[in-house]
């Protein structure tokens, strides 16, 4: 590859491309059932406390904890059962002096109650009659009003990406629809004369295509729709046409393969032509994926990704999925999240380059071990045996074996 990018570190090369795009991110109403994953437009609070009135946390009596202070086994308090608090429903009657009101998990506490005793700290005497065996303070086993989340507390903040447990918690609240970003429709096109449908029986020299799959699930994962364009042969001509409508019909163009600068590499003319400013970044300072393309035309983002299976996977890692969350107005998150190890084998790397290097983990005697998983950037499945990645820095000469590293997971 002749060296004629003028490369620039990943971090410069995002904020080159990010800088073109306006704050505005489109908004829409959706049923909280249906938004896990993606990022909120609102900020929420809470339009009720949580419980919304007090709970038992035990199976057991309630009781007015003073009635049970000093009782112990041999000493135990008598109490007296006046009924049982029926499950979703209000216990009409009041708990007075001496007094206790079978209560299950989850059951509400009457009124008078101020505890709950547990059934396993009881011993009954009759049907009507119990000793209990332990004293509890007021507030014992069950939960108050308000205890899990107060009203008017505040709950999420915008650009919060919504979990499977935050659908829960606003459903336990009523917030059954919120203001979301807008999915993003994210066109692919696939280039490459060599390059088939996964479908197809490759003839010599051809290959199934991989990226317009890997990137797709990358897409879907960070809130965008993944609009796949097919596979354009390399003409400038039949790329450009691709990649006008695939622009048109989407709100960001993803190109895999032809990124480079040779001249049979079209992509960063295609986005030149497709509108202004075109491309603001050819070339990054990143192992793998140093032919990368990220321009802008006409206000939609355009990405012209390496060929290469495991480089396409790297860059659009480190810029399409910042991108795709940050016209969601979210932060971005690590992909699965980071953890930490200790890394098995020296790495070496030039100063001013960051290098991706695929890494398994691997328990040992309770510490967690990253092994680099060695191969040819092209082989897709040094990525597929990988279960993560690690980043050598821009300005470092490698890593040292032992050494701990953070390991961003797949
Ligand atoms: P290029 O970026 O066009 O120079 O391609 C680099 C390498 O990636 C070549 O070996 C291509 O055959 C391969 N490649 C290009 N597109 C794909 C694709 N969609 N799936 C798998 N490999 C590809
Ligand atoms: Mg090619």
């Amino acid at each position: 590859m002749p060296e004629m990018f003028k490369v620039l570190p990943p971090g410069e090369a995002l904020k080159a491309l990010l800088d073109h795009l306006g704050p505005e991110v489109r908004s829409e109403d959706l049923a909280t059932a249906e938004a896990l994953d993606r990022t909120l437009c609102e900020k929420l609070t809470a339009p009720s406390s949580l419980p919304s009135f007090p709970r038992s946390t035990m199976d057991g009596y309630a009781v007015r904890a003073e009635d049970t202070f000093g009782a112990t086994e041999s000493l135990p308090a008598y109490l007296s059962v006046i009924g049982e608090v029926p499950m979703g429903r209000i216990f009409e009657g009041v708990v007075g002096p001496a007094q206790a009101v079978v209560v299950y998990t989850g059951g509400m506490i009457p009124p008078g109650a101020d505890a709950v005793v547990m059934v396993e700290r009881t011993q009954k005497l009759d049907e009507a009659n119990i000793e209990v065996l332990r004293a509890v303070a007021p507030g014992e086993n069950m939960i108050q009003v308000g205890e899990d989340v107060k009203e008017g507390e505040s709950l999420f903040d915008a650009g919060h990406i919504l979990r499977p447990q935050d659908l829960g918690g606003l459903m336990a609240l009523g917030i059954t629809r919120v203001r979301v970003a807008a999915a993003l429709r994210a066109a692919i096109l696939s280039t490459g004369d060599e390059v088939v449908s996964p479908e197809q029986i490759p003839g010599p020299g051809q290959i199934r295509d991989v990226n317009s799959y890997a990137i797709a699930g990358l897409i879907a994962r960070s809130g965008g729709i993944p609009l796949l364009q097919g596979i354009i042969k390399d003409t400038y001509e039949s790329l450009l046409s691709a990649a006008r409508s695939a622009l048109n019909a989407s709100d960001l163009l993803v190109i895999s393969a032809g990124s480079s600068v040779s001249t049979r590499d079209l992509t960063a003319d295609v986005i030149n032509a497709l509108g202004k400013p075109g491309v603001l970044v050819h070339g990054v300072a990143v192992r793998p994926g140093k032919p990368t393309i990220l321009g802008v035309c006409n206000g939609k983002p355009a990405i012209g990704l390496p060929g290469n299976p495991v480089s396409a996977m790297v860059v659009a890692g480190l810029f399409l999925t910042p991108l795709l969350r940050r016209m969601q107005g979210a932060e971005n998150p690590p992909a699965r999240g980071r953890i930490t190890a200790r890394l098995t084998h020296n790495i070496s790397s030039v100063p001013g380059r960051e290098d991706y290097i695929q890494v398994r983990l691997e328990e040992r005697e309770g510490d967690l071990w990253a092994e680099p998983v060695f191969g040819k950037s092209n082989l897709i499945y040094t990525m597929v045996k990988a279960e993560g990645m690690i980043c050598v820095p821009l300005d470092s000469n490698g890593l040292h074996k032992g050494e701990l590293v953070a390991v961003e997971l797949f």
